[in-house]
């Protein structure tokens, strides 16, 4: 029989190749976003398909469905650290009021549902690599506090649905990933300097360049997180790549595969910006029988080749989206 799956998010970069995984997949897809940091044109091939099924909510607010659901899939937040600096109030509550409504969904509708949780749960990690073991380094109280204290709370609440109410849940600790369909203006690193490249400017390297980072493509991703909803373990599981790259040497990556003679100019570290980050991942290997195969430089040529086809407005928008119409309180 058809199952039903819901994916909040279903706009953003995760949830709508989530939302294409799982029709390819057979499955019934409801789709919820409210388009803070989503796009519309991520979703537009399925509005007509007949197993898709959107709605425009935002998921702080009581969600109210009537079909029965088999699963949940609850990526709905901003990522960016940008995004979420600029919208702080709006990040902690869709980690913390709207994991509480997905979760009570879950419960009424006896669903399983796995929560895209982060690295960020480490801060600026003291231990290298990170193993889910590890308990972290959070400044609650610096920038990156409403994002890291959002997800963790979201970790400790789905934790709590789980032990005190039996509901089925999963929890992935995504390390950073990249692929087409983000927005080439969020300011996270790849499309950052793709979009520098594409439109001719220099490459901003936050720092010297000397912190890491370990990107892992999104076809690599989706199906790590569809292993994890089928698989029987509820304590949090590491997702990444751990191919790990300093920043000065990632620039010079791109600088070499968009052919580009733009310089690199050095702008001051963002306060609370982790120095190293690398996942341990031997636990998904264990338990999933799941290793990313993507190598870098084909996800990055992908990467490139989707935001070269973008409409060239979309390259040179470089003011961030306008959050305005969302901030009500
Ligand atoms: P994204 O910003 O592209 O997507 C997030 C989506 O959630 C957007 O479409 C946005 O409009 C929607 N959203 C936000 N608040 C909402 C609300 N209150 N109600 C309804 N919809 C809302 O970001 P992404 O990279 O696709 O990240 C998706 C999820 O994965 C997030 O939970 C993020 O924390 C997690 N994650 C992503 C990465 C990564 O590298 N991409 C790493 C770690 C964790
Ligand atoms: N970064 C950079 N220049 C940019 C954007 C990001 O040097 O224009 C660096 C940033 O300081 C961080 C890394 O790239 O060390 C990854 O940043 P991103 O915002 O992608 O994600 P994070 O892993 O910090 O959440």
């Amino acid at each position: 029989m058809q199952k039903n799956i819901l994916i909040s998010g279903a706009a953003g970069f995760l949830g709508s190749h989530l939302c294409d995984h799982f029709i390819k997949e057979g499955f019934r897809v409801f789709g919820i976003d409210n388009f803070i940091t989503g796009d519309k044109d991520n979703i537009q091939h399925l509005f007509n398909h007949p197993n898709f099924h959107f709605f425009d909510h935002d998921v702080t607010n009581h969600i109210d469905i009537k079909s029965p659901l088999d699963y949940i899939l609850h990526f709905a937040s901003p990522a960016s650290p940008i995004d979420y600096l600029k919208i702080p109030i709006q990040t902690l509550k869709v980690g913390s009021l709207g994991t509480h409504n997905l979760l009570g969904l879950a419960k009424a509708k006896q669903a399983r549902i796995l929560i895209a949780s982060t690295s960020e749960i480490y801060g600026d990690p003291v231990v290298h690599p990170q193993h889910e073991d590890y308990y972290g380094n959070v400044n609650s109280i610096g920038p990156r506090g409403v994002y890291d204290e959002a997800k963790r709370f979201q970790e400790a609440i789905t934790m709590a649905y789980h032990r005190f109410h039996g509901v089925e849940t999963r929890i992935a600790r995504i390390f950073n990933t990249y692929g087409p369909r983000m927005r080439l203006n969020d300011g996270r690193v790849i499309p950052a300097f793709m979009g520098q490249a594409l439109r001719g400017e220099s490459l901003s390297v936050f720092g010297k360049g000397d912190q890491t980072r370990s990107f892992c493509y999104v076809d690599d991703l989706v199906n790590g997180i569809y292993k994890l909803l089928f698989s029987d373990y509820s304590l949090p599981v590491n997702l990444g790549n751990p191919d790990e790259i300093t920043i000065i040497d990632f620039a010079n990556e791109i600088l070499k595969l968009t052919k580009s003679d733009q310089k690199i100019s050095f702008k001051p570290l963002p306060e609370g910006d982790p120095l190293k980050r690398q996942p341990d991942i031997s636990l998904a290997k264990k338990e999933l029988n799941w290793i990313p195969k993507t190598s870098r430089s084909d996800g990055m040529k992908n990467t490139f080749d989707y935001f070269k086809s973008l409409p060239k407005e979309k390259w040179y928008k470089t003011d961030h989206k306008d959050f305005s119409k969302h901030i009500k309180n």
